[in-house]
């Protein structure tokens, strides 16, 4: 048995991910507990059988796997893509935040599309899973605010302080979807691909086991030189 709190860092907890209670009272709690605690939690019964095929997806990016999942709680609905046998322990996983302009439209402005496009690129060599999260466009804050926080940050705001001059807090996503997914396929633990370790503490807190950070090396631009010094700085990431 180990402390729940040892596990767990208060920043970068979802919500409801966790038993608060036991939290506070030192209460003992092992991470599987709080796994088999947290999926029994996701209304099965939501999940009709229809959004949770499993399809084969070509694409010009790799050969993937399919699954769509609705949140029964916000309503977004998410998209899973795996490569090769899911693995209950230790395969490779993305927990991609959404961003239009970077992803589909290739935007200079951050370093989202070639994170993207580097997860999926280590999905072909190793397997793994991919789950794109709706929603945490802008760090939770939506396109149109993400295109407000843009006109703040031409006129010399920082990524972090446009949002909080908008009334938003630094980072509004929220992973307990990705948790739910990851119950639903029976993964217990991974090796996650990123540069944000709030991310691992999310998975962390919802008691998904995270074995090792695969960081992605992206070479800056002239355009988000700014943006990711202050991911650096300012969020932790790990960036050279
Ligand atoms: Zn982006």
């Amino acid at each position: 048995m180990r402390p729940l709190g040892a596990q767990v860092d208060d920043d970068g907890r979802a919500p409801h991910d966790m038993n608060d209670e036991a939290v506070r009272e030192g209460a003992e709690v092992t991470a599987g507990e709080m796994a088999v605690n947290h999926c029994e939690k996701i209304p099965l019964g939501t999940q009709g059988a229809t959004e949770w095929e499993v399809v084969h997806l070509p694409s010009s990016l790799g050969d993937f796997q399919a699954r769509a999942f609705r949140s029964p709680v916000t309503g977004s609905e998410h998209l899973v893509l795996s490569v090769g046998p899911l693995q209950e322990r230790g395969g490779l996983l993305r927990v991609h935040s959404e961003c239009l302009t970077g992803d589909v439209f290739q935007s200079l402005r951050c370093d989202c599309g070639p994170q993207l496009q580097g997860a999926l690129d280590l999905l072909k060599d190793e397997g793994g899973i991919v789950i794109y999260m709706r929603g945490h466009e802008g760090r939770g804050i939506g396109l149109v605010e993400k295109l407000r926080a843009y006109a703040l940050q031409e006129a010399g705001v920082d990524t972090i302080d446009a949002n909080l001059r908008l009334g938003h807090a630094e980072d509004e996503r929220d992973y307990a979807d990705a948790i739910d997914i990851l119950c639903l396929l029976g993964v217990k633990s991974v090796r996650l691909i990123t540069n944000n370790p709030q991310k691992r503490d999310a998975l962390v807190a919802g008691g998904v086991e995270v074995e090792a950070l695969v960081p992605l090396r992206i070479a800056a631009n002239p355009h988000n030189e700014r943006y990711l010094e202050t991911k650096r700085k300012r969020m932790g990431h790990y960036l050279e």
